[in-house]
């Protein structure tokens, strides 16, 4: 059993994406082009939003929106203190300062009532101004937004929507990427839409920041690239990754979709024996990951064992909340009461999630859970 099945998946389109990757070998096209255009028109209309800007990856894509907004020294970013290191890592990246914040228990997104008493606690206790918050879309669903957004206007911040894990999902009829004041996505191979090595992209419906991240993301070019106007980076996602994503991104509703069928088995069969994943009214998930969580750090440590001696891999997504990570040592950062992160961080454990996951294997993960819940009685 795959956690993820790319191979499957490359499997069952191979001929499309194998005549895709030798077309863009035939033009020896490898960076720009069309190819990248088209992408960025396709992907800013599913999208709904005016533009979209291709980068390397997810981790570029945040540090080019704060460098954009010219985030710097002296200005703090609100970051939830359960996800991905690249989410925190960009801000002291452009020598600003974390601010991490507790999640919700039960979607594992950033909690707006936690992020509020920062915002109010970092005005009150310190001489940083708070400038940005970054809202992660934690395993595909939408962070709540409707709360998120009352709070940015109410102190004057801008959001900043690391879409990494939530391209695919919605609030309503609204996709995801276009919460953000700026949105960053990954084409990292395991994400919701992933291409066949890195890649990212950027999202925003504001003319002036998007000519800025074009700028920014090709070594801060002015009239062309050997007319360098500010100091950028090389962030450029290949032709390649363009070709194989323009392949994917036509069967990608479907495989969501599938992907909310294993939900939902998962969700029937584990929701009276452990906490499951809750979706928001309203909400629809991408389902990057189906987490769980025991009752115990010793239940999960023994469940992920007892399922990989039956060959089922799991992981830990995260083990280690972003407030404790030995890289922010150095740098100053502010970490208020993140219990809850700290509750989850031992207790969580993600199951295989992928459109190819049937029945029998389903069946075969939850009767493993159910038999170790029925032991705990
Ligand atoms: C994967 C991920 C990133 C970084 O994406 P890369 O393409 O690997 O740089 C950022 N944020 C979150 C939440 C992620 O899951």
């Amino acid at each position: 059993m795959e956690f993820r099945d790319l191979k499957r998946q490359y499997q069952l389109h191979k001929q499309d994406i194998d005549a895709a990757i030798q077309n863009i070998l035939n033009h020896a096209d490898f960076i720009g082009g069309s190819k990248i255009k088209q992408l960025e028109r396709e992907l800013a209309a599913y999208v709904g939003v005016k533009h979209c800007i291709t980068c390397a990856n997810g981790t570029d894509a945040l540090q080019l929106a704060l460098m954009t907004w010219k985030i710097g020294k002296g200005d703090a970013v609100f970051v939830p203190d359960f996800t991905f290191f690249s989410s925190g890592e960009v801000v002291p990246l452009v020598n600003a300062t974390p601010v991490f914040v507790d999640i919700e228990e039960d979607t594992y997104n950033i909690s707006p009532e936690s992020l509020e008493r920062a915002i109010v606690y970092v005005l009150e206790n310190t001489d940083l101004n708070p400038k940005v918050i970054v809202a992660v879309d934690l395993f595909g669903q939408p962070a709540d937004f409707i709360q998120i957004r009352k709070i940015a206007d109410k102190y004057h911040l801008l959001i900043l929507e690391d879409a990494a894990q939530g391209f695919g999902g919605r609030i309503s009829g609204k996709k995801a990427c276009s919460f953000g004041d700026i949105a960053t996505t990954s084409f990292f191979p395991a994400k919701p839409l992933g291409c066949y090595g890195d890649g990212g992209a950027i999202f925003t419906d504001h003319d002036e920041w998007a000519e800025l991240l074009r700028s920014y993301c090709v070594h801060g070019k002015g009239t062309d690239k050997y007319d360098n106007v500010r100091i950028g980076m090389n962030s450029r996602l290949d032709t390649i990754q363009s070709a194989i994503l323009l392949e994917k991104i036509k069967f990608f509703d479907e495989e969501t979709a599938s992907c909310h069928a294993v939900a939902e088995e998962y969700t029937k069969h584990l929701q009276n024996i452990v906490d499951v994943p809750v979706i928001k009214e309203g909400m629809y998930s991408a389902w990057a990951q189906y987490t769980i969580c025991f009752h115990s750090a010793e239940e999960r440590e023994q469940a992920a064992r007892v399922l990989k001696e039956n060959g089922i891999p799991t992981a830990v997504y995260y083990r280690k909340p972003m407030h404790i990570q030995g890289a922010f040592r150095d740098c100053k950062t502010i970490g208020l009461d993140c219990g809850i992160t700290e509750k989850i961080c031992e207790r969580c454990l993600s199951l295989p999630m992928h459109p190819y996951l049937n029945r029998k294997d389903i069946e075969k993960i939850v009767t493993i859970i159910g038999r170790m819940a029925e032991r705990r009685l």
